[in-house]
């Protein structure tokens, strides 16, 4: 099962972010099954708030295929993305949106400002939520609880 696997690197990227002390999310951007981007969270190493996992993932794949979008594209996220991540993605033209845990807190795409279903959103990506959500949940309880 593709997605399953491409979401359990997006995990591995996440869990790499906790060991660099970055909260764990971890992104993977594929193409026709295939993986162009694989980033995790490195807001604090980069001092960069907006070095989220999923704008280093479409930055990175962008880069790789030398273009400004990703038309066909499968994003892959272990976190509801937040509302600047979700419009990147949608600027970006990203095909299919899968993620994991839900974020009550920041989270743009479920609750919040819905940013898909807001009218001046020009693309909304095919949204496929709850994938490997236990883990994704686990990983960042325990980030938290050890940061107590
Ligand atoms: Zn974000």
């Amino acid at each position: 099962m593709v997605f399953r696997s491409h979401m359990d690197l997006a995990l591995a990227e996440a869990r790499a972010a906790a060991v660099r002390g970055e909260v764990p999310v971890g992104a993977v951007i594929a193409r026709d099954g295939a993986i162009i981007a694989q980033a995790g969270n490195r807001t604090r190493e980069l001092n960069d708030p907006t070095a989220h996992a999923e704008m280093l993932a479409i930055r990175a794949a962008c880069a790789a295929l030398g273009q400004e979008r990703l038309t066909g594209c499968d994003l892959y996220v272990t976190l509801e993305p937040c509302p600047m991540c979700a419009a990147a993605i949608s600027n970006a033209r990203i095909a299919r949106l899968y993620y994991a845990a839900a974020d009550p807190k920041s989270g743009g795409v479920a609750q919040g400002p819905r940013i898909f279903t807001h009218p001046q959103c020009h693309h909304r990506p095919e949204i496929y939520d709850g994938i490997s959500t236990a883990e994704a949940e686990q990983l960042l309880r325990d980030f938290f609880a050890a940061k107590r």
